[in-house]
């Protein structure tokens, strides 16, 4: 998709309204998780450097059109200063006079953070008359904000065709990576798939089949693809229906791609019995819970991914979130880490594969972990994400 980046673009003395998405995750008022502030600095740091009249706007959290002071942007204007190295000024409303003022006392490199936009019904019912009233802010727009790009909202969708559009430096780091896995990948190209139900992933299933060599699946899906094929699975956590597994099933061997499946698993009798874990070949499962692949599965699996040329991991290999379960994410991402140090692009996607790629260590062995998660899904799923549709020329 053609679309305007920030490169070359001169923004001196303009007002340029950056759409980021600060959507951080709050623990007692207090920012638990910087990861997206951090993502949102490099666009930031580029218009001061330009001398632009940087404004903000972002969501947070869902208030529903309504201001709510327990959702207010004003904590991320310091996290914003403290990483940028100069003060963030933070305006109690993100239209109207109080944002007016604000930005009419930008002087060039100034950087100015806007209340909520979702403080605002217009915001997610993308109102032509709220969208206008950002625009008026601006003279330029800039989206960043990938994690929201699934959503056709006046702060990302409505403004874009009010003003002169740009990627931001994120957005295109996010397309570009992404757009290589779909865009003539190297071969063998794997996706490593798990996570809890095949239902939230049929759309990926689908769109990647065109593309892929093998899937090897894991976490709590695979229950669902064994029990399709008529294995018993116990207590574990399956999808009720079965007809998704068998239709991916059955559309992969039309197509000749590989779908793996475990062939042994860490079961525990109960999800919160974790000193109990222990392996059990698939076919040997009983009354149990299947919460991780097993040993076998996973040495199958990283045999596999140490040999492929792309790569997509959506989803953990199994309840990452406990030390019980965490063999086998750990181990097909040490495979993806070995493969990329090789020269294979390896991209995760996925809240939750994100998130287990930092905590077993290998996010910074891999090509690119993507910020979006649902942004991410809806991309894997061949989806047009309409904030960016809103920026192609
Ligand atoms: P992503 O966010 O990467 O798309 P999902 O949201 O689909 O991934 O799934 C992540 C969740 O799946 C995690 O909370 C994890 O604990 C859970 N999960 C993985 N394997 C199992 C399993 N065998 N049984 C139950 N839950 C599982
Ligand atoms: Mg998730």
């Amino acid at each position: 998709m053609p679309f305007r980046g920030l490169h070359g673009l001169d923004v001196r003395g303009k007002r340029v309204l950056v759409r980021e998405d600060l959507n951080v995750p709050l623990r007692d008022g207090a920012i638990a998780d910087y990861t997206r502030v951090d993502a949102a600095i490099a666009t930031l740091r580029l218009l001061h450097a330009g001398g632009a009249r940087t404004i903000v706007l972002s969501h947070l959290g869902r208030p529903d059109g309504h201001a709510d002071p327990r959702l207010s942007l004003a904590p991320l204007a310091p996290a914003l200063a403290a990483r940028l190295g100069f003060p963030v000024a933070f305006a109690r409303d993100c239209v109207g006079e109080a944002a007016q003022t604000a930005v009419a006392a930008l002087h060039d490199g100034d950087v100015l953070l806007l209340e909520n936009v979702r403080f605002h019904p217009g915001e997610e019912r993308n109102d032509p008359q709220f969208a206008a009233a950002l625009a008026r802010l601006g003279d330029l727009y800039v989206n960043d904000a990938f994690g929201t790009a699934h959503r056709a909202h006046a702060s990302t969708e409505g403004v874009a065709h009010l003003l002169p559009a740009y990627a931001g430096l994120l957005m295109e780091a996010e397309l570009a990576a992404l757009e290589r896995l779909t865009r003539d990948p190297a071969e063998p190209f794997v996706c490593a798939i798990g996570g809890a139900k095949v239902k939230d992933k049929i759309g990926v299933f689908t769109h990647l089949m065109e593309h892929v060599t093998s899937f090897c699946v894991g976490g709590g899906m695979a229950n669902t693809f064994l029990a399709a094929r008529g294995i018993d699975v116990g207590t574990s956590l399956r999808d009720d229906d079965l007809q998704p597994a068998r239709t991916i099933d059955a559309l992969a061997t039309a197509k000749g791609v590989r779908l793996h499946l475990p062939t042994d698993a860490v079961v525990a009798p109960r999800f919160d019995a974790d000193a109990d874990a222990h392996v059990v070949p698939i076919g040997a499962i009983g009354d149990a819970m299947i919460l991780d692949i097993g040993p076998q599965t996973a040495a199958a699996y990283a045999d596999v991914l140490v040999r492929a040329r792309t790569i997509v991991f959506n989803g953990p290999m199994g309840v990452y979130e406990k030390p019980a379960y965490q063999n086998g994410t750990r181990t097909i991402g040490a495979a993806i880490a070995r493969a990329t140090a090789a020269g294979a692009v390896s991209v995760v996607g996925g809240g939750d594969a994100a998130a287990a790629a930092h905590l077993l260590g290998f996010a910074d062995s891999v090509t690119h972990v993507s910020t979006g998660g649902g942004a991410t899904l809806e991309f894997l799923e061949g989806r047009v994400l309409p904030g960016v549709a809103a920026l192609e020329t």
